[in-house]
């Protein structure tokens, strides 16, 4: 904010100031108590609906310029302040600066997402002096659970899971005395009175003694454990033990799939990896992401294939202490395959573990890691959930409205949104629905997040696609029903989330898997010229058919052989990657894809990652978890190289068609002249690059179009998108995209909101 911001208050012998934002439940009134006495005035401070008023008198005109400076630049950590509105006010020739109890409403409360214990804390902690020396539930106003233990609001400790811990009275004072650290901490506990540890047994349930010291013991020996931590159990074992790693793999059915793993502090991290200032800064911060880095040194089984491995750190006592004498450990989500995150241990930890350190401080609503990487100084989301979640976005003022909107989200990486009074509330990632426990999931969250902030939905909206669990949901619900196409909704959402004005047209290119097209069929690579109200589709790549379907995206060898056949018609070349398939199985998908055989046509941007991986030896068979194919081939890429192949735009009219049947067979033949795969996967990347690029600047010589919008889960693509920014850039575009949301079908039901807001105000 501007220096000169509060030049404009007159100077009077009072003012009144209400503050917007995540004010409340993040110690911001006793903040404000501290300073008023710093600066010695008298008034008050209170929480209202929508943000916190504060009353400020002095003896003398005065312009109180200063306390609202040192308010922004000193506010309490979590806080986050949307604006201040300030007036001259009343002087009432108040004799003290007192806090004053809050007043029930109906309007929109923040809450606090789930956050990493902070220095003061773990200095007690660690202080044999303290009180709270080892006390794994340590937490203040600036620190601690807030999302996974509130039942609803407004957040008093009666609402949240630590309800049935009586505070002791030494507790108690730290907890009504404004000018503590602890005022009015919820989840305040000590060892006398709060909640506590136990290790078990899993087979048995058989309770040993040794805590979170012994736990660590265990885990040197190579055990695994099942750690409950904020939003869930975490399953754990020593990075450095292979033998423990691969035991892990076996139990979670997933021998590829990158394990995230937990790092005791920065010098360990920077032992194994890469690290920029920016990639510190979020490792580092209090919302304590998973950071994708680049391997410096491997560290075998954890992130196989990949030049990169998921780091985080500490970021609840528990994990501190049990990191004091272990460096690394794998810290991956306790969920069996396809299945949320367990919470409580009745939810079958047990099968899937040696031993369980648990506690008695029960989570209500459960929360994955979130996962980012960073490109060009920015998050890139992989996953947004702990530590993000619920946090607020706000709506440009011209598409605000009265109504309450839900927006169920697609189906795969599902989410669902709220809209009410001015703000969207995205829920943390609830995975794909098509599973019957992400399904409970996703009811579970709905009614958590109606209940919290008193949420009745006005209308609902979907996906077009007919077969979606949230489409037949919606069709339920006896409220009107709006519906928006897929990719269009990819686009809408970073649209909202950067204020793009209401009369303003943008370029959408999403690069997807797919999605149920405008038209019916199946859409993946798109280019939309975009408003809030209506798309238009300017492009997209050429059609091409998913023999057997879903099995398409499983096996990419299949898309290998439909991308081959396209390219060369009749004449196939012998292709080393494809004959490692039994000709039988070859044979019969050629035969399906000729005869059209449950064989859907599709403009898929992610198939044809998977075909050119496949072909030059990356991809699997049969991969074991989306885009295992495409993040292989992007782990390649030689960046050293700048060639690109061949590729054509087709059609006189819009919608053109990308083709890359020239593009494939060049990739063909730099495979026989055994060019290495990294730099045919440079190359590919160049080609994709290319081709974006040159139909932005097609598009916008026919459209009066200045912004370009990149979403979809290709562009979590490192390479790709950078390289898409920096020669949009360079052309003069102006280029968005999501930057607190994930660009992948996480976005779906933010972007559905837009549209619904826009269609409620044309
Ligand atoms: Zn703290
Ligand atoms: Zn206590």
């Amino acid at each position: 904010m501007k220096k000169n911001r509060y030049d404009h208050i007159r100077k009077s012998k009072a003012v009144s100031a209400v503050v917007f934002g995540v004010v409340q439940g993040v110690g911001f009134r006793p903040f404000i108590f501290r300073l008023a006495h710093q600066f010695g005035y008298k008034g008050w401070v209170k929480n209202i609906g929508f943000g916190v008023e504060i009353h400020l008198e002095s003896n003398k005109d005065h312009d109180f310029k200063s306390f609202f400076l040192a308010l922004e630049k000193e506010k309490p950590p979590l806080s986050q302040i949307e604006k201040i509105d300030i007036k001259p006010d009343e002087f009432l020739n108040c004799q003290q600066f007192e806090i004053k109890k809050s007043k029930q409403s109906q309007s929109f409360v923040f809450i606090s997402p789930d956050i990493s214990i902070c220095d003061n804390c773990r200095k007690e902690m660690l202080d044999p002096k303290d009180r709270r020396y080892k006390y794994p539930f340590i937490n203040c106003t600036d620190c601690g659970p807030r999302y996974t233990i509130v039942k609803a609001l407004p957040y008093d400790r009666e609402q949240t899971t630590m309800a049935h811990f009586k505070m002791c009275d030494q507790c108690r004072e730290e907890y009504i005395n404004p000018s503590d650290r602890r005022y009015h901490a919820q989840p305040v506990a000590c060892a006398e009175c709060g909640p506590e540890v136990q290790l078990k047994k899993s087979s048995t349930g058989e309770k040993i003694s040794g805590g979170i010291d012994k736990a660590s013991v265990l885990i040197k020996k190579g055990y695994i454990l099942a750690v409950k931590g904020l939003g869930g159990f975490h399953l754990v074992c020593d990075a450095f033990n292979k033998k423990s790693v691969q035991r892990l793999r076996k139990i979670k059915k997933r021998q590829t799939k990158p394990f995230a793993v937990m790092a005791s502090g920065l010098s360990v991290v920077k032992k194994f990896a890469h690290m920029d200032s920016y990639e510190k800064e979020q490792l580092c911060s209090a919302r304590r992401p998973i950071v994708l880095l680049r391997k410096k040194k491997d560290i075998p089984g954890i992130a196989p294939y990949l030049n990169e491995i998921g780091f985080m750190l500490p970021y609840t006592p528990i994990h501190y202490l049990l990191l004091q004498n272990l460096e690394l450990i794998v810290a991956t989500s306790s969920n069996p395959k396809d299945s949320p995150i367990i919470k409580d241990e009745k939810e079958g930890v047990k099968s899937l573990c040696d031993y369980i350190l648990t506690h008695n401080r029960p989570i209500h609503m459960r929360a994955d890691d979130s996962v980012m990487k960073i490109v060009h100084k920015k998050p890139l989301f992989l996953r947004r959930a702990r530590g993000y979640v619920p946090y607020p976005q706000k709506v440009p003022s011209s598409l605000a409205s009265p109504k309450q909107i839900l927006a169920l989200g697609g189906e795969l990486k599902d989410t669902i949104s709220l809209y009410k009074n001015g703000y969207v509330i995205t829920s943390q990632f609830l995975g794909d629905l098509d599973e019957y426990q992400n399904y409970t999931y996703f009811e579970e969250t709905l009614a958590h997040l109606s209940k919290m902030f008193e949420f009745k939905p006005d209308m609902v909206v979907s996906d077009l696609h007919p077969d979606f669990h949230t489409t037949r949901y919606a069709e339920k619900m006896k409220v009107p029903h709006y519906k928006v196409q897929h990719h269009y909704a990819h686009a809408l959402a970073a649209m909202l989330e950067h204020q793009i004005d209401r009369r303003q047209k943008v370029l959408g290119i999403i690069l997807d898997g797919f999605g149920y097209g405008g038209d019916g069929t199946a859409w993946g690579a798109e280019f939309l010229i975009c408003d809030y109200q209506n798309y238009q589709r300017a492009g997209h790549f050429k059609y091409i058919p998913l023999p057997g379907g879903d099995l398409a995206s499983k096996q990419p060898w299949r898309m290998a052989l439909a991308y081959i056949m396209d390219a060369y018609k009749n004449e196939i070349p012998t292709v080393e990657a494809l004959s490692k398939i039994e000709s039988k199985r070859l044979k019969a998908v050629q035969q399906m894809i000729k005869k059209n055989i449950c064989t859907p046509m599709a403009s898929s941007c992610g198939r044809l990652f998977d075909a050119v991986s496949y072909l030059i030896g990356l991809a699997p068979e049969e991969v074991e978890f989306e885009a295992e194919a495409p993040m292989r081939l992007e782990s390649a890429v030689n960046e050293k190289i700048k060639e690109a192949y061949d590729y054509q735009i087709k059609g006189n009219n819009m919608p053109y068609a990308v083709s890359f049947s020239k593009t494939i067979r060049c990739v063909i033949h730099d495979i026989q002249k055994k060019i290495p795969f990294s730099v045919i996967s440079a190359k590919f990347h160049n080609t994709l690059l290319n081709s974006l690029i040159e139909m932005s600047e097609k598009i916008r010589k026919q459209q009066d179009i200045q912004t370009v919008v990149l979403a979809g889960g290709v562009f979590l693509n490192k390479y790709l998108l950078s390289r898409s920014i920096e020669k949009l850039l360079s052309l003069d575009f102006d280029v968005i995209r999501p930057v607190h949301y994930s660009p992948n079908d996480e976005l779906i039901s933010l972007g559905q909101i837009a549209y619904a807001l826009a269609t409620l105000n044309s």
